[in-house]
């Protein structure tokens, strides 16, 4: 591992203030922001991120960073809560079951104690050419060609990919996040403001090194979640390898409003499948007015996927994909709300 500074600032705003000047002075570029570190610290190890200077933001001392409210109308996590705390919140499970499904399948209870919101929402991805240093990797190297697109690419993403990068965004909340249309709350030097999840990451096209649509100096503060009634009809339903501590092949974040025997409004993101968390607006709008049955369910299925591009070893993820999204839609019709 190559030497680092550390830093530990008071507040947002001392956070911010090094986030930006270190990134003013050459000598001190590439200071990177660091809350649970179950994702940084295993690519600083791996030689993946080599920041010059870490700023541990779990130091900060505004109590709402740390806090998880929920009401009738929205639940609002404090990005330095952790997964755990989240996953174990019972008004939340209530309210949005998907949300607590797509925790707990995620990593380990180990990694989940640690893991904080804001971070595990900006995870980066697991392609093992990104992660071992020898092979090109355009996300990794700008410029240096994508060793995935020639090589085994059966992880890797059907939908949202591109010449430069086939990379998937392997997370799982996120999917709920943005099937649910959260918003983070993000404090930079021009003051606070807020960002629609679905325009949080940036698809790869040209340009994969630059994932998401922060500043260098932007601290997420919090996640809400606009939450309706009918949003207890909602689940998460994840396919993977084995059944435990493994990232989707496919996933499905589900909620569905059902009256009358149609379907009122519906909401889908995919995981496992794209390089960014991945809304189904697609199928939802092929669902809205119908009734959800298998037929239907595989018309929407269907349209999900229509732009799919697969490569030598990931066309399975297409079919496991409308499979996946036709089940997660009629178990979670039939769901006792
Ligand atoms: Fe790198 Fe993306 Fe290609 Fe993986 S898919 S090697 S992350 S450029």
């Amino acid at each position: 591992m190559l030497p680092f500074s550390y830093q530990k600032p008071a507040n947002v705003d001392g956070a911010i203030a090094l986030g930006r000047n270190d990134r003013r002075e050459p000598t001190r570029a590439n200071a990177q922001f660091i809350a649970g570190g179950t994702n940084m610290l295993d690519y600083m190890k791996l030689g993946v991120t080599r920041p010059a200077e870490l700023i541990d933001l779990n130091g900060l001392e505004e109590s709402e960073l740390r806090s998880v409210t929920v009401s009738d109308r929205q639940i609002r996590l404090g990005a330095l809560s952790r997964m755990a705390e989240v996953e174990d919140n019972k008004d939340i499970q209530q309210r949005a079951p998907v949300l607590t499904d797509s925790l707990r399948l995620a990593a380990s209870r180990q990694i989940r104690n640690m893991a904080s919101i804001g971070g595990n929402v900006l995870q980066r991805t697991r392609c093992e050419y990104f992660r071992e240093t020898s092979w090109p990797c355009n996300r990794r190297n700008p410029g240096s060609g994508c060793a995935a697109l020639e090589g085994f690419n059966r992880q890797h993403a059907v939908l949202g990919g591109s010449d430069a990068c086939i990379a998937t965004y392997h997370g799982d909340f996120a999917q709920a996040l943005v099937a649910l249309d959260a918003i983070v709350e993000v404090a930079g030097h021009g003051g606070k403001r807020r960002i629609a999840f679905a325009d949080l990451h940036r698809l790869p096209a040209d340009t994969p090194e630059i994932e998401t649509n922060l500043q260098a100096d932007d601290v997420i503060t919090a996640i809400t979640i606009p939450i309706e009634p009918w949003m207890t009809r909602s689940r998460y339903l994840k396919i993977r390898d084995r059944q435990s501590y493994a990232f989707a092949l496919a996933s499905v974040a589900v909620a569905l409003d059902v009256a009358d025997g149609r379907v009122r409004d519906v909401r889908i993101g995919l995981g496992g499948l794209a390089t960014v968390p991945w809304r189904a607006r697609e199928a939802e709008e092929a669902l809205k007015g119908q009734t959800l049955n298998e037929e239907m369910a595989t018309k929407a299925a269907a349209s999900a996927f229509a732009g799919a591009k697969s490569r030598q070893h990931n066309a399975f993820k297409i079919a496991l994909g409308q499979q996946t999204l036709v089940r997660a839609l009629l178990e979670t019709n039939d769901m006792r709300v």
